[in-house]
């Protein structure tokens, strides 16, 4: 049997040493055969150096180096994809999701013959309040609107199995949204529940503007639900509009002298509706935009470099 750790590693030069030490060790523990994969998604500081060096010492590191910086979704990708195990387990660099869970998670693995053993974050230290909430109702906003159901407060902190893997590269779409794509595959997935505990050194790689993007990419690859938003507000205007009609139509007929109707009712009209046209294009736009990534067929990620691959 042999165990692959994929470690996404973006800008991570004061944490990869520790995590390199904390990840042998748990390894030692397992007994396996193991491979540490670490992905460098383009950092712009010496976590490449660090991880050659240990390259050079240990055998069992292996570093995809990427071109660029691609994110944090592809660089699970590249490792997924080039993986050699049975087994494989996703982990964060910074020792939020601790290492020594992976033991559990291969407990759970065998004692229940799972394909997919994912970690739900019973608690979360060092998280900001804002991160905390918008993941809290994201997860579950997200299960309402989707026609597959995901375990909630759970990221990409996982085991995964050969038959996992195989589906995994079997997929086309380029703008993945993991977690959730892992959940749709079906199989025998069960949790692990362990606390987040904070980064170890430096800060979150993860900006609003990543998270929101990601967000994105969750919402518009499982479902079509916000298509019908359009949908729904239009058939709502047309209600209000028609009962309008009638009204005025009345008033008309009894002659009443009070309706005389106000340009600002008239110029709110104009300019809400000029507003929900607006918005329905853009979800359309989306949806669009989303086409048009996977259309162009590009590659996810590009390396530049593998060591011990
Ligand atoms: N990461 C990455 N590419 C990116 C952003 C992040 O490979 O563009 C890696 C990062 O090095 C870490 C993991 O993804 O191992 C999770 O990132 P982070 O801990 O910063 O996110 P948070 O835990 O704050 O959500
Ligand atoms: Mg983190």
């Amino acid at each position: 049997m042999l165990l692959s750790v994929i470690i996404p590693c973006y800008n991570e030069e004061l944490v990869i040493q520790e995590t390199y030490n904390r990840l042998s060790e748990v390894m030692k523990k397992t007994e396996m055969d193991y491979e540490l994969i670490f992905v460098n998604d383009g950092s712009r500081d010496r976590t490449f150096s660090i991880l050659l060096q240990l390259s050079q010492k240990d055998q069992f590191v292996k570093i995809i180096s990427f071109s660029r910086n691609f994110g944090h979704q592809c660089a699970v990708t590249a490792g997924i994809n080039n993986c050699n195990g049975n087994l494989a387990a996703i982990i964060d660099a910074d020792l939020q999701d601790p290492p020594e869970i992976i033991l559990d998670m291969l407990e759970i693995q065998q004692r229940e013959k799972a394909n997919v053993v994912y970690g739900v974050r019973k608690k979360r230290e060092g998280e900001s309040r804002f991160k905390l909430l918008t993941a809290k109702y994201f997860y579950r906003f997200l299960n309402k609107v989707s026609e597959v159901q995901f375990p909630i407060d759970t990221g990409d902190f996982r085991l995964i199995d050969r038959n996992i893997i195989d589906e995994f590269n079997n997929l086309h779409e380029k703008n993945k949204y993991i977690r959730g794509l892992i959940s749709w595959m079906g199989y025998k997935q069960m949790p692990c529940y362990y606390e987040r505990k904070e980064r170890f050194a430096g800060e979150t790689k993860y900006p609003l503007k990543k998270m929101m993007k990601l967000a994105k990419t969750g919402l518009l690859s499982f479902s079509n639900k916000p298509l019908m938003l359009p949908i729904w507000i239009g058939c709502i205007f047309l209600l209000i509009s028609l009962l309008y009609a009638i009204i005025a139509l009345v008033l008309v007929i009894i002659k009443s002298g009070s309706f005389v109707a106000g340009w600002s009712s008239i110029f709110f009209i104009v300019i809400f509706l000029g507003g929900v046209q607006l918005l329905t294009v853009g979800i359309l736009g989306e949806y669009i935009g989303e086409l048009f990534d996977e259309a162009k067929n590009r590659p996810e990620y590009i390396i530049s470099e593998k060591v011990n691959l």
